[in-house]
């Protein structure tokens, strides 16, 4: 947690200013015992004694080498969207059959890779990818799972819901026909076993009617299924999308909350329809890693235009896209100003070539002089993974803090690998 003493703030013991100085800026800064109490709290709340249940940390969130083993250290799943994902969690070791692997085009060299290296769980997304999955040669059983669009819209900035009738992700639930082609098709091939269904109704979702609508949806999807098949289906995915607090305004509901809502929700629908539910997966992804996340920049000039005050900090939409492609709303500090007074409205801006390179609107902040170390809070989701070399910005290091002690998890872009990849002239 963070501290402040003597004007100055402390991340998991160890001073902002301290970080800055040694690692650099723009830097991401990681409370690894706030992610190990996120880990724990979803451990500690998603449990049933009528269901077995998996907690997947959506790793698109954030991840690295470090995170991937660390959410293994708590026997947390990890769910991977892409090849390079998956590269990345098999080089921190993690257990290729506690992978669950999501993503709507998942190309035969990813299929193909998944089956090699023995990805436990496949959701498949589409009629096309079950027929491609179903072609390769599977040389142990894995679990099957299909993505469904329930068709269940959170409440959130619309561009982050996914779960509209046409959403790119999944089937719609109503197209029972193709989804019993789809099972069938899976299941012509011996070693893959289908065994439900998944679905995700957005992002950072304050409303826990939603869930309760998505279960509800998920229940008369399955008992449809039931029926239809004469089968049932023991696994039943709900995705992600747990919100995390940003700003004041935001208040989610408590993790130790969400799961034994969740479960319940599952128990009522399981007792309704007679479904044989066996297991329930979810997949937090900023949940877990949001609130542990520091970005701290050093400030640079600052300009004042007729309506705007700016301070310009060493990084921005490069480092964190989400206020220009989300408008999200973020708070921020001045690192050894934390008592002084908040005399001054800043824009806090970065120094990438958009006028939408902002970091804060309007942040409320003592007045800031040239080096001053700005924090931004609750970064730790899709900022990082999100991060981009826009105007050849280098992406800044990730250094985890924990008991008064720092580790450098992953070092800054160096100038050096901004060429490095650079093949040849122009003709
Ligand atoms: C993005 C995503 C998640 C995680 O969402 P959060 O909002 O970060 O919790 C989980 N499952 C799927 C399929 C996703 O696309």
């Amino acid at each position: 947690m963070e501290e402040i003493k003597n004007n100055a703030l402390y991340i998991g013991g160890v001073r902002a200013q301290d970080l800055a100085d040694q690692y650099g800026t723009p830097l991401y800064v990681y409370d690894q015992g706030v992610l190990e109490n996120k880990l724990e709290q979803f451990i500690r709340s998603f449990r049933s004694d009528r269901f077995k249940t998996t907690i997947v940390y959506a790793s698109k969130a954030f991840l690295c080498t470090a995170m991937a083993r660390l959410a293994d250290r708590y026997g947390i799943d990890l769910d991977v969207v892409s090849g390079e994902e998956l590269y990345v969690a098999r080089q921190a070791g993690f257990p290729m059959e506690r992978i669950v692997f999501h993503g709507n085009n998942k190309t035969l060299d990813e299929l193909k890779a998944a089956l090699e290296y023995g990805v436990g769980t496949i959701i498949v997304d589409n009629a096309q990818e079950a027929r491609r999955l179903a072609s390769l040669p599977v040389s142990k059983p894995t679990t099957v799972l299909l993505r469904v669009n329930p068709g269940v819209e959170a409440h959130t900035h619309e561009y982050i819901v996914t779960a509209h009738v046409d959403s790119k992700f999944g089937v719609l639930k109503d197209e029972t026909d193709a989804i019993a082609a789809i099972i069938d098709c899976v299941e012509a091939n011996p070693n893959l076993r289908f065994q439900g269904f998944h679905a995700h109704i957005g992002s950072q979702i304050f409303d826990r009617n939603a869930f309760k609508a998505e279960i509800e949806t998920m229940g008369r999807f399955l008992a449809g299924m039931k029926q239809k098949t004469g089968r049932v289906f023991p696994i039943l995915d709900l995705g992600g999308g747990f919100a995390a607090t940003y700003t004041s305004e935001d208040a989610p509901i408590p993790v130790k909350e969400v799961g034994p809502f969740i479960l319940e929700q599952c128990a009522a629908i399981d007792d309704e329809y007679d479904l044989g539910l066996e297991r329930i997966l979810i997949e937090p992804g900023r949940s877990i890693v949001a609130e542990a996340g520091y970005t701290l920049y050093r400030a640079g000039y600052t300009k004042t235009t007729p309506h705007k005050r700016y301070v310009f900090v060493d990084g921005g939409m490069s480092d964190n896209i989400r206020p220009a492609l989300y408008q999200a709303k973020y708070r921020a500090e001045a690192a050894e100003k934390m008592n002084e007074e908040k005399t001054e409205t800043y824009c806090i801006a970065g120094k990438c070539c958009e006028s939408g390179d902002i970091v804060i609107e309007n942040a409320a902040l003592p007045p800031i002089e040239t080096d001053d170390i700005l924090v931004v809070y609750t970064t730790g989701a899709y900022g990082y993974s999100m991060a981009s070399n826009y105007n050849l910005l280098r992406i800044p290091a990730v250094v985890f803090v924990k008991d008064g002690r720092s580790s450098l998890v992953v070092r800054r872009q160096t100038l050096e690998d901004l060429v490095a990849r650079d093949a040849g002239d122009a003709l």
